[in-house]
């Protein structure tokens, strides 16, 4: 790894040879107060808008406008096949085959499709584990998940945390918990990334550790997708969702995309709640009495597609590809974190002031890198956006930086680090 340093210009030498460089101006910076750029370091919670997007919403505008409802099947690309051109990018997205991945609905719903399916307790097997403290829909989720089964939440849902005195948990420590609810296990659940601390999970271990038990393994990729090289296929991850609106920048609310094992992909017995829009296409038409499902991942649609949301996800997706796809996006996050941890390393601050409780190593962070401010957090996080610094406050006391490959660059992050420095020459 370079050794850094932590002045403007050497940020700008490393913006200057930065092979992505180019990816900055397609997207809307948002203006700080005094009308420059901000810097943005929010890209985990809503990323910012490709410039192509609007084009690619208008596009679709002008179908509907000229073609009405023949818009299905005429136009630049027919609304009836849409969702059907997010495929193979959203296959090498999180390294699937494309008969793995379909893009539909919204996170949530989607995690509720896939655990109709994925969640099939029985008397002896009927436990699922996730992270305590998890993003708060999935808990809500899981908890309701239970309670249609007839089982109490208290019992069937079990908490990983992380040991005393630690904020991470140890992928040795979660396939220990896999292996002590062994045949008590139907299904683990864990984020790729978690939400709060930053943490990316091997996800390989765990679905190792999880199969070996008898157990279903899913991921919820929402702070994973667009941020890490993933290889859901080969990883032999059962099932997965994602939100496209944090690392993919599609949108606020926008679709969301789900993965199912190709194990999976012939077996229409496999429980599910159906729609038309998973049906065979052969036969969808004749709106005859029985669901028969279409292989793979499209055989969990419900709904025709969402033209509007996947038209900025198409765009989006489009820059992911044309920038060399996540291990070019990854390279450079990397460094772009590593100079972030720098740059808040060298104003040594004492931990019960500041501590970052993010992994240190890359493998085990996406590029948020989570602080825990133990005094006046909420003032320093206000400190920075008078800066122009957008981080993120998470109760009770974590900002979330999140420096993103596409359109962040080190100068953004240099800047973040000289606001930080005056805080703390500011707080002694
Ligand atoms: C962002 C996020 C969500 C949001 O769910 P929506 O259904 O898209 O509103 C859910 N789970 C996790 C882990 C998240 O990070």
């Amino acid at each position: 790894m370079t050794s850094f340093e932590p002045t403007p210009d050497f940020a700008a030498h490393l913006d200057a040879t930065d092979p992505l460089r180019d990816f900055r101006p397609r997207f809307h910076i948002p203006p700080a107060s005094d009308g420059q750029p901000s810097v943005y370091l929010c890209g985990n919670s809503l990323g910012l808008l490709p410039k192509a997007a609007r084009a690619a919403v208008e596009q679709e505008f002008e179908s509907w406008e000229k073609l009405g409802v023949e818009g299905h099947f005429h136009g630049t690309s027919p609304w009836m096949h849409y969702h059907e051109t997010l495929t193979d990018s959203t296959a090498r997205l999180v390294g699937a085959k494309p008969i793995e991945v379909v893009v539909m609905n919204n996170l949530t719903t989607n995690l509720h499709l896939l655990l109709i399916s994925f969640y099939q307790p029985t008397a002896s097997r009927y436990k699922v584990l996730m992270e305590g403290g998890a993003f708060p829909s999935d808990q809500y989720a899981l908890e309701s998940q239970v309670k249609l089964h007839g089982l109490a939440p208290d019992e069937a849902i079990v908490e990983l945390v992380p040991r005393p005195g630690e904020h991470t948990l140890r992928t040795e420590d979660i396939e220990a918990k896999i292996r002590e609810l062994g045949d008590s296990l139907a299904v683990v659940l864990l984020g790729g990334v978690n939400y709060y601390t930053g943490q990316a999970f091997d996800m390989e271990a765990i679905t190792r550790a999880g199969h070996a038990a008898g157990a279903t393994v899913g991921f919820d990729l929402a702070h994973a997708a667009g941020n890490l090289e993933l290889h859901l296929h080969d990883w032999d991850v059962d099932f997965a969702c994602w939100c496209t609106y944090k690392y993919l920048n599609s949108g606020p609310g926008g679709t969301s995309g789900i993965y199912v094992h190709e194990r999976f992909a012939h077996r229409p017995d496999l429980l599910r709640l159906a729609g038309w829009w998973g049906h065979d296409p052969a036969d969808r038409f004749q709106m005859k009495k029985g669901f028969r499902p279409m292989p793979g991942a499209a055989g969990w649609q419900l709904s025709n597609a969402q033209i509007f949301p996947m038209a900025i996800h198409r765009a989006a997706l489009a820059i992911v590809d044309e920038a060399g796809g996540m291990a070019a996006l990854r390279r450079k996050s990397e460094k772009l974190t590593a100079y972030l941890e720098f740059l808040i390393r060298r104003l040594e601050l004492p931990p019960q002031v500041l501590e970052i409780i993010t992994p240190h190593q890359p493998e085990a962070r996406g590029c948020q890198l989570s602080m825990l401010v133990h005094k006046n957090g909420r003032a320093l996080f206000d400190y920075l956006a008078g800066a122009g610094i957008i981080a993120d406050w998470r109760e009770p006391n974590v900002i979330r930086l999140a420096p993103v490959p596409l359109y962040n660059s080190f100068s953004d992050v240099q800047r973040a680090g000289e606001v930080l420095a005056e805080w703390a020459g500011k707080a002694k």
